[in-house]
């Protein structure tokens, strides 16, 4: 029998962090998490980290502490949704900026 030969060639491509470009000003809510309620923050051990895991824009780091790069994340909720402790709440722009320009003014 003659040997098996696949001519289809694949790709095996991941997204990377920052693959879909920053997000600028358009994004309505963004993600705040708590880390009181993060396991491995809490644990202060590696664990769970399905944020990191389903973030489609890879925008979430995989430490104790999971932090959320801004420019990047679009805001799409998923994260607050896969959260299995509920640590990550999505809080509208329009509050949080208002909330940074009177902490701005109190400095
Ligand atoms: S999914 Fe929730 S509990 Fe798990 S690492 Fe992310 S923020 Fe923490
Ligand atoms: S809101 Fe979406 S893009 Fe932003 S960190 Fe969460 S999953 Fe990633």
């Amino acid at each position: 029998m003659d040997e098996f030969k696949c001519e289809i060639k694949t790709s095996n491509s991941k997204s990377g962090p920052g693959d879909a470009g920053r997000t600028g000003s358009w994004r309505v809510e963004r993600p705040v998490i708590d880390l009181s309620k993060c396991t491995p923050a809490k644990r202060q051990k590696d664990s769970c980290y399905l944020c990191w895991l389903y973030c489609p824009d890879g925008v979430i780091s995989k430490e104790l502490e999971p932090k959320i790069d801004l420019e990047y994340c679009k805001g799409c909720g998923i994260c607050a949704q896969e959260c299995p402790t509920g640590a990550i709440k999505m809080v509208e722009e329009t509050s949080l900026i208002e909330e940074e320009r009177k902490n701005d003014e109190k400095n």
